[in-house]
């Protein structure tokens, strides 16, 4: 054991201890728009008395200016055991296309982002984790993520640490357990045997990080499906975090760099 360096002793020691399993469960487009679908979801994940995340859109639509919709601000602001995070600008323009960050320059997605975060500085949220609408970045959006002071952003199938400004960490993970992939509920249904073989295949496998995505227009019948997920999870041992939680997680997952 002497002849053993602290580094090697330090990941002996870690190779020992049992790495937590996580399970994340987030509630994603936010805005008032789909509020009586997002106050039934949060309602419902309150009652599991289980960690959850909301992704909120801070100017829905172009439309959606957060701070025009106090009633809905103070409900959302109300749940007592989620965090809310940034999930882009608008989400969807007025011409219906998607508010992308992955083909977007450096100045375009600053723009957005710093503008989204003064809303929510509007509206008395701070948060240093970005979800992208549809879970895809690219690098120049990552760069202003890291300019602005972001910890983490979460992608289809990583986690993004970003630890300072020279510094990233990628997490791989399993595909997300998402039910919207058309935009339309009923269309959505076609994701329900796909999402439950998917999450079975995952529990056998029993990745560190299982993530369960629950959307406004997912099909009605998934809700009971997730929160099967869920309770499974918790019955195997899946801790549920929230993202802020997860963050220190994350850092013990990522081997260390030597740098220091
Ligand atoms: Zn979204």
């Amino acid at each position: 054991m002497s002849n053993l360096s602290e580094q090697q002793q330090l990941e002996q020691e870690q190779q020992r201890q049992p790495r937590p399993r996580l399970g994340l469960v987030t509630i994603h487009d936010a805005c008032p728009a789909f509020s009586t679908k997002i106050f039934e979801s949060a309602d419902d994940l309150e009652r599991l008395n289980i960690k959850y995340n909301i992704a909120l859109v801070p100017f829905f639509n172009e439309k959606e200016d957060l701070p025009r919709f106090p009633e809905f601000v103070d409900k959302i602001k109300s749940y007592k055991n989620c965090e809310i995070v940034l999930h882009g600008l608008y989400h969807e323009m007025k011409n219906g296309q998607f508010d992308n960050f992955h083909t977007t320059k450096e100045a375009d997605a600053e723009e957005q982002i710093r503008a989204g975060l003064e809303i929510f500085h509007e509206i008395g949220i701070n948060t240093n984790v970005f979800i992208p609408p549809a879970w895809k970045l690219n690098n120049s959006s990552i760069k202003v993520l890291e300019k602005l002071g972001f910890k983490l952003a979460e992608e289809q199938e990583e986690y993004l640490l970003l630890l300072s400004q020279q510094e990233l960490k990628k997490i791989k993970l399993p595909k997300v357990l998402n039910w919207d992939s058309t935009g339309y509920p009923e269309k959505n249904i076609v994701n329900m045997g796909r999402d439950e073989r998917a999450f079975k295949l995952q529990v056998e496998e029993k990745p560190q990080i299982i993530r369960i995505a629950l959307h406004p227009r997912d099909p009605a019948e998934a809700i009971e499906d997730q929160k099967q997920m869920i309770s499974t999870l918790k019955d195997s041992g899946y801790e549920i975090p929230t993202y802020t939680a997860l963050v220190p997680k994350l850092e013990e997952l990522v081997p260390p760099t030597g740098l220091d």
